[in-house]
């Protein structure tokens, strides 16, 4: 790592591209776009560029190449892997597409949107609602990730198990290389096999291949019917008999089916302002089930009342609750989307998020939960996520102590212990280490070991072609 940083002469050079106005220099101003929501990560930057435009990108990008300049994309800097972060005690220049933000096209006909790198996620899907069609991803922030950050990580979301991540709702990129070049790759349609899939190389490749400034995205028809349940269940095992008979059941109109424990319905209805608990009595463990029909409103709720009904006599609901009112859907929506924000008040937190086929849910949640009760006497687990998609988010909380404050440090000096207990079983049960969060930093050195070395060789050599000069975000999700 360069450590001397880019002549002051260079970074005028790079200013001048975008106009002074959209520049960062001031380390104040620069502070929010150098730490990570969870703090993990810290990094250093001498500048921030804000283009206006796909050709500022590239002379941008082309500049750097030619310099050997590093650069971080970084768009809504919701990432959970340190994936937009720059490098710690480097002089990587961060690129925020946050002035690129427009809905380029929305044709309802062809039921595709095309937007800009940096449109928020939101807008998005309000542009889609405003001609009558869905965008159906759905984060926990998608007020301020934008859809080259959605795009860069493959996001996942609570709509998954009906209509995909980010990979299968998108048709067609724009994207600057490394070099400078633009590839124009726009395009519109469902079926097009002409030679290697270049769109898939960059979706998931958290700007390591270059900078996305455009994309097509699908759009779905409105659904007419929507009914959000939750049950109260007595376990992991409960919960995939429940969700096979949600599936035999509902079909495709199955839109999610997410689990959590009791302890995270504690954390969240102690700490989130206006979570209620639904149900009166309390259950080990709790599935939310969200059924969308595209034909009538009557179907959705002849759906959930004959799944809890099926539920209820197979022994496997406790007790249930059908939403009855958006309100209602919401504020069980928002229970569960809020789960890992209520974790913070509650001390140091080790994350996972892993996946494994459906079916192994249970048996790892089992075997998950006694390595680390062994490991870590009095932790507090909290994994909850998105059952249908086989994809928890295996968190950990500190365990209660006088010391909460002091304890937490010690804690947290453990999560890559804890990690390798935990992905050691994820693996062993034919899953992996990194279901929708990416690699980042956070998992970089860790997915050496994992990969076989072909794949590992093939992912170097692709880095290689796409970037000679090795200046696009550097250190992320390769050992450089
Ligand atoms: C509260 C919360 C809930 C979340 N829930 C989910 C969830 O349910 N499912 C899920 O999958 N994820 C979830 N995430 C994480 C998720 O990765 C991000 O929210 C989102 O997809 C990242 O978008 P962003 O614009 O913030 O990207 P950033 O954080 O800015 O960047 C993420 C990565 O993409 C790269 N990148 C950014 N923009 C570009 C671009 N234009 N071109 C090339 N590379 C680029 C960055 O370098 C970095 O590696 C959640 C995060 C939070 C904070």
């Amino acid at each position: 790592m360069d450590i001397s940083g880019p002549k002051p002469e260079l970074l005028d050079r790079f200013a001048a591209i975008v106009g002074e106005n959209h520049v960062l220099r001031d380390q104040q101003d620069l502070a929010p776009h150098l730490i990570e929501g969870r703090g993990l990560y810290q990094g250093s930057s001498p500048m921030l560029l804000k283009p206006g435009s796909t050709q500022e990108v590239s002379a941008i990008l082309k500049l750097a190449s030619e310099t050997g300049t590093p650069i971080v994309p970084q768009t809504g800097n919701t990432g959970l892997v340190g994936g937009q972060t720059p490098r710690t005690g480097g002089n990587d220049l961060i690129v925020s597409l946050e002035r690129m933000n427009r809905i380029r096209d929305v044709d309802p006909v062809a039921n595709v949107l095309v937007a800009d790198g940096g449109a928020i996620l939101a807008d998005v899907q309000k542009a889609a609602e405003a001609v009558n069609r869905l965008f159906p991803l759905s984060l926990g922030s998608e007020g301020s990730c934008r859809i080259g950050g959605n795009l860069s990580t493959n996001a996942g979301g609570t709509a998954v198990l009906a209509y995909g991540n980010m990979r299968q709702l998108c048709l067609g990129l724009e994207v600057v290389l490394p070099t400078g070049e633009i590839w124009d790759g726009l395009r519109r349609l469902k079926k097009d096999n002409t030679g290697y899939d270049l769109r898939d190389m960059f979706i998931g490749a958290e700007g390591t291949l270059g900078i996305i400034t455009g994309a097509v995205l699908k759009l779905f028809p409105q659904p007419v019917g929507h009914q959000v349940a939750l049950a109260g269940l007595n376990s992991p095992e409960d919960a995939l008999k429940l969700f096979e008979r949600a599936s035999n059941l509902c079909g495709t109109a199955l839109t999610g089916f997410e689990m959590m424990p009791r302890i995270g319905i504690e954390f969240t209805t102690r700490h989130i302002e206006g979570v209620r608990d639904p149900l009166s009595d309390p259950h080990p463990w709790y599935a939310l089930i969200d059924i969308s029909t595209s034909d009538s409103a009557e179907t959705a709720q002849t759906m959930v009342q004959a799944l809890l009904e099926q539920g209820f006599e197979a022994g496997l609901i406790r007790d249930a609750v059908i939403a009855s009112s958006v309100a209602q859907q919401k504020a069980l929506w928002h229970m569960r989307e809020s789960m890992s924000d209520a974790q913070k008040p509650e001390g140091g937190s080790i994350k996972h998020d892993v996946s494994v086929p459906v079916s192994k849910i249970p048996s790892f949640m089992a075997e998950a939960d006694k390595a680390v009760m062994t490991a870590v006497p009095g932790a507090r687990i909290c994994a909850f996520g998105h059952l249908g998609d086989g994809n928890i988010h295996y968190n950990i909380s500190q365990p209660l102590s006088a010391d909460m404050k002091a304890d937490k440090a010690a804690f947290i000096a453990r999560w890559r212990e804890v990690n390798e207990i935990v992905h050691g079983i994820v693996l062993a049960a034919g899953g992996s280490i990194s279901a929708e969060h990416g690699i980042g930093q956070l998992k970089r050195d860790e997915l050496a070991h994992i990969r076989s070395p072909i794949e590992m060789d093939l992912m170097r050599r692709i880095k290689r072609a796409f970037d000679p000069a090795g200046i696009m975000n550097p250190g992320k999700v390769l050992v450089p």
